[in-house]
């Protein structure tokens, strides 16, 4: 039949394209212009040491604030963003962007708070992370010291040979290193030892039923842990009441970082946050 109704209706036996191929293309463009407009924006989060109730940190969470749709969450673009490639020209604006706004908060008195970058794999697949990161630095005039990579299981395990490299001359600058969402993917203990992770970060799914799960508790357990004979520090993701921090406190968690305390903030109200926030329950 195809060759009845000739080339001029070739296209026509093509296998269609699907919902999902569409929906990525479409997206895949929206991000390419929301990257030239400057759509994106960093929110912040901040992360309180529970044996001083202090707040020693942030994280920067990326949105995208796109016209006609309001703010669209990271779940739904890094996906396409990392697919197309598009993860790079972004990660590598939220790196400098949260730099840069780590350096003014330190200049507004703020000097000890650690900034908290999430990297994908695909960053470490091209090669020039490693110079993007002394940029920003450099750019910013961020002390490397206050500069944490989050990093996770995953990352770990696709790029294992060329990935200790580049971690050790970040360590070796002071930069510290956080494996985000641990205890979902499928590292060794031995890759904390490996990669001298500075910092878990215990997944929200371990975390959240944490005082009516008892599995749960035993894995948080387990993890705190083995992170303490390794003198790494742990922080709880996902913490969205009091009681729950106080039972990670007593497991002797050393950071939590969740909705009780605060949602990801725009800078502005972050910092309006930090003042208000100098002694947390
Ligand atoms: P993540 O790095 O594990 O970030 C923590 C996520 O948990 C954030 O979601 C945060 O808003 C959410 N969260 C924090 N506290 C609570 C809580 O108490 N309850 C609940 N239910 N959720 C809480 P968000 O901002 O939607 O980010 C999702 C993921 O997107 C991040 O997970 C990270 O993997 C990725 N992401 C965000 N920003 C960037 C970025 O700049 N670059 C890359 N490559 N990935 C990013
Ligand atoms: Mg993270
Ligand atoms: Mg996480
Ligand atoms: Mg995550």
């Amino acid at each position: 039949y195809a060759k009845k109704t000739g080339p001029r209706f070739y296209r026509l036996f093509e296998p269609p394209m699907n919902a999902d191929l569409i929906r990525f293309v479409e997206t895949r463009e929206a991000l390419r212009v929301a990257l030239e407009r400057n759509e994106f924006e960093l929110h912040y989060q901040p992360q309180i040491d529970l044996s001083t109730r202090r707040v020693i940190g942030v994280e920067a969470l990326i949105r995208w604030r796109r016209p006609g749709v309001g703010l669209v969450m990271p779940g739904d673009f890094i996906e396409v963003a990392e697919e197309s490639g598009l993860i790079l020209p972004i990660g590598r604006w939220a790196l400098y962007e949260a730099c840069q706004q780590g350096a003014v908060w330190g200049q507004r008195g703020w000097s000890n708070l650690s900034i908290g970058v999430n990297l994908s794999a695909v960053q470490f697949r091209e090669g020039q992370l490693g110079e993007d990161v002394l940029k920003a630095l450099d750019a910013s005039g961020l002390h490397p010291a206050r500069l944490d990579l989050e990093l996770t299981e995953s990352t770990l395990l696709c790029h294992q040979e060329t990935i200790s490299s580049t971690l050790t001359s970040w360590k070796a600058l002071g930069i510290r290193l956080s494996i985000d969402d641990f205890g979902t993917g499928y590292a060794s203990l031995a890759y904390l030892k490996r990669f001298k992770a500075d910092t878990i970060k215990i997944d929200r799914s371990f975390v959240q039923h944490l005082l009516t799960d008892q599995e749960d508790r035993a894995i948080v357990k387990a993890i705190i842990q083995v992170a303490q004979s390794l003198n790494v520090c742990t922080i709880a993701e996902g913490v969205e009441s009091f009681e729950l921090a106080e039972q990670l406190a007593s497991m002797g968690c050393d950071q939590v970082q969740g909705f009780v305390y605060s949602k990801p903030l725009p800078p502005d109200a972050f910092e309006k946050w930090l003042l208000a926030a100098e002694v947390l329950p």
